[in-house]
């Protein structure tokens, strides 16, 4: 089963940019996940091949069109299609590592990146549009958003890792950041590894590490205990 990306954007030729290497190009180039772009412009009807006008009621900047993007949308993702349409946007419900386990369970993922000012509310409205944010703060495109939602994604379908177990102890997957970690040297610039995990008590380096990961949950995330 392979998971089915459609990126519909200004800048196809952003893509697969960082997903071409590494672990998701690996993937990308094996079949376990596949990568489709397409070019928004190609729906424009005029002459200029315009595919934004100035907002209604006035303002800076430039809006999407929604009779431009329901097309491509339309032509990305046809009735009967069963991923799900995603909208990055930083309006949108903050990715989560819930989330993305969720989309990789699934069969793919139809994004649309935004540009300028955003895109027209009816065709988001009108199609469903579920709008993605990664973070609080503005991106000039929804481009390389895209790219942080796919490579969350693609990084946990199955093959994709390596060590599979390395998947489940990460930050967010507990419900807590994770644990700090060492390797070699065993000394560096005059800082030891802590003793507990060259022990070989395997019992005693889960307790630890999970002490140390509920600590720095503590002192970064505290709402992610639920605590204030
Ligand atoms: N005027 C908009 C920002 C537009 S930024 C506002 O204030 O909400 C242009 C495009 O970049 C957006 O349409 C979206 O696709 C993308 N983008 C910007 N920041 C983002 C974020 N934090 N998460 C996801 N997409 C983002």
């Amino acid at each position: 089963m392979t998971f089915r990306a459609t990126v519909l954007t200004l800048y196809p030729e952003m893509f697969p940019g960082t997903l071409g290497l590494s672990l998701a190009g690996r993937a990308l180039a094996e079949g376990t996940w596949s990568l489709d772009t397409v070019q928004i412009r190609d729906f424009a009807t005029d002459r200029h091949r315009t595919v934004d006008d100035t907002p209604a009621g006035g303002g800076a900047g430039m809006v999407l069109k929604a009779d431009i993007i329901a097309k491509a949308v339309d032509h990305a993702s046809p009735e009967g299609d069963a991923r799900p349409r995603l909208l990055m946007s930083p309006r949108g419900k903050p990715l989560t590592q819930a989330r993305v386990r969720n989309l990789a369970a699934g069969p793919g993922a139809v994004i649309l990146c935004g540009r300028f000012e955003g895109v027209d509310q009816r065709v988001i409205d009108a199609r469903g549009l579920e709008e993605v944010s990664i973070g609080d703060y503005v991106l000039s495109g929804g481009e390389i958003a895209a790219q942080v939602l796919l490579d969350a994604v693609v990084r946990l379908l199955p093959g994709v890792m390596g060590n599979l177990a390395s998947g489940e102890e990460e930050s967010f997957e507990s419900g807590m950041l994770e644990h700090p970690h060492y390797t070699r040297p065993a000394e560096f610039e005059g800082m030891a590894i802590p003793e507990v995990l060259t022990s070989g008590n395997h019992k005693k380096i889960a307790e630890w590490r999970r002490a140390q990961a509920l600590e720095l949950t503590r002192a970064r995330r505290p709402d992610l205990l639920g605590e204030k």
